[in-house]
């Protein structure tokens, strides 16, 4: 294939990836947004495939249809609340692969004499091996807390600076070894070796409300290191689509700490957030006690209310209640009541998590209203439905400076005429901080699990 005919299609692979990536800032063009990139990388894979002269067509296609079963199996069978483990598994692989594919270059170009007075030394291979290795360690850690396979709570340890201080100085070290004449295969291994045991050491520290904010970053480090390696093999669309996931990464992190009102380095210093399984008491000290209500009483209430505003949470995730929820709200407007959802920015464990899980259950996109732009509705709305959801309503974020989740904007539901939280226990939220709005006068308790909660109250609004 000619060179001019290669450069053009990477380009034409780089226009679709930035059309995907403008679609994807709303939900009603999100999946074409997805599409649209996806054979943008599609047309990269195979282009790049005929270049190089890698693989024979028959070997292409069976290459493409092994990998694409797998894809679409794992797409399928993904769970919405494993997503962050899944995206946290992908950026592992794909530093690690940026760093493999830097090594070999290296040793190609250095263990060839003659390729290796043609090309300067430079430093992208070895940025490729740190990053992608940092990537890979980080990220595999990131994958056991998000999938309960080790705990979720913050990891630490004594002396961690100190030993992050020598590691930097040892990886330093090591790359002007080689550029000193060292052992090259010697020195790679170290490199790669201490730029693990960094990943490894950076994510133990972070805690489980933190862990997407650092995935979010990890995703930013596979770009730069795959970008790093288009440098090294001077492979444009590689340079372009890990520029666009780099800047991506760390606009959606940047994104993420604003949304939880955390400061980066807050979260990279660790020691906050886990997954706390502590019951709280339905008692305060002062005496204030929570009300528990039935799905009937429930149902009393939002029957004869104007205007309802249901606020899905993680735990509408957990109890894959989404269909219910659209059913209870059909329900609702055909008597005549008033329902609009209210998502905010991170609700559930990924951002857009809640999007897209009532997009699955057909919620009309015009139904769903952004924080800023509900928040002042609060006021006139006679129930606030909150499913699964807890640290967005917490109002301690609000005036609890001692919280650690105070500043993080809330969604002012305790400023409704009711407000009715379905959930299971008294467990608090993510954060493990308790909320205190369980404690109002004007606050319900339906225990249960989500699903079965709403689909009780749909049969008991239909009976009203
Ligand atoms: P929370 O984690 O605060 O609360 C979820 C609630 O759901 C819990 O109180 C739990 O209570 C309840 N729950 C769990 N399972 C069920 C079930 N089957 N049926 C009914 N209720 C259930 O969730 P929020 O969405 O309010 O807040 C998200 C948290 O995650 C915030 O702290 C946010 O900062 C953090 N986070 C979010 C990110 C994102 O991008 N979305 C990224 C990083 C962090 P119980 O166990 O009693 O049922």
């Amino acid at each position: 294939m000619p060179a001019g005919l290669i450069e053009g299609i990477y380009l034409f692979s780089a226009i679709l990836f930035i059309a995907g990536l403008k679609r994807l800032q709303s939900p009603v063009t999100a999946r074409t947004g997805n599409q649209i990139a996806a054979l943008g990388m599609l047309l990269a894979v195979i282009a790049t495939l005929f270049a190089q002269k890698i693989l024979t067509p028959v070997e292409m296609i069976g290459g493409l249809a092994v990998g694409g079963l797998i894809g679409a199996v794992m797409a399928k069978r993904v769970q919405m609340t494993a997503m962050p483990e899944l995206v946290a598994a992908f950026n592992g692989f794909g530093g690690l692969a940026s760093a493999l594919v830097a090594a070999a270059e290296i040793v190609r170009v250095v263990l060839s004499r003659e390729i290796a007075a043609e090309v300067p030394p430079s430093a992208f291979p070895y940025i490729s091996i740190l990053v992608g290795m940092v990537t890979f360690s980080g990220s595999l850690i990131a994958f056991l807390k998000l999938s309960g396979k080790m705990t979720g709570n913050p990891v630490e340890f004594p002396g961690r600076y100190p030993v992050l201080i020598i590691g930097t100085a040892l990886i330093i070290a090591s790359i002007v070894w080689i550029f000193f004449g060292g052992d090259l295969i010697l020195c790679l291994l170290m490199l790669a070796a201490l730029a693990f045991i960094f990943g490894i050491l950076i994510v133990l520290p972070i805690g489980g409300a933190d862990m997407p904010v650092i995935v979010a970053f990890l995703n930013a480090l596979s770009g730069l290191a795959a970008a790093a390696t288009g440098f090294v093999l001077s492979n444009s669309v590689l340079i372009i689509s890990g520029a666009l996931v780099g800047a991506s990464g760390m606009m959606l992190t940047n994104t993420m700490c604003v949304a939880m009102n955390r400061k980066f380095w807050q979260i990279m210093v660790g020691g906050f957030g886990g997954d706390s399984q502590e019951e709280g008491a339905g008692k305060l000290a002062d005496g204030r006690t929570i009300i528990s209500t039935t799905p009937d009483d429930t149902a009393i209430m939002l029957s004869y209310a104007r205007k309802v505003i249901i606020v899905p949470g993680y735990g509408l995730a957990v109890a894959q209640a989404q269909h219910q929820v659209r059913e209870l709200a059909d329900v609702l407007q055909e008597k005549g009541v008033e329902v609009k959802y209210a998502v905010h920015p991170v609700a559930g464990r990924m951002p857009g998590h809640m999007n897209v899980l009532l997009a699955e259950a057909n919620v009309p996109y015009d139904s769903l209203f952004e924080m800023d732009e509900i928040n002042h509705e609060f006021e006139s709305t006679d129930v606030v439905l909150v499913i699964g959801a807890n640290d967005v309503v917490n109002p301690a974020a609000r005036h609890d400076r001692s919280s650690p989740i105070y500043g993080m904007p809330i969604l002012n539901v305790d400023q409704a005429r009711a407000v009715v939280f379905l959930k299971r226990s008294m467990r608090p939220g993510y954060s493990g901080v308790p909320n205190l709005l369980f404690f109002e006068p004007n606050t319900r308790m339906l225990f249960g699990d989500a699903k079965d909660s709403v689909s009780e109250l749909i049969t008991e609004v239909k009976a009203v």
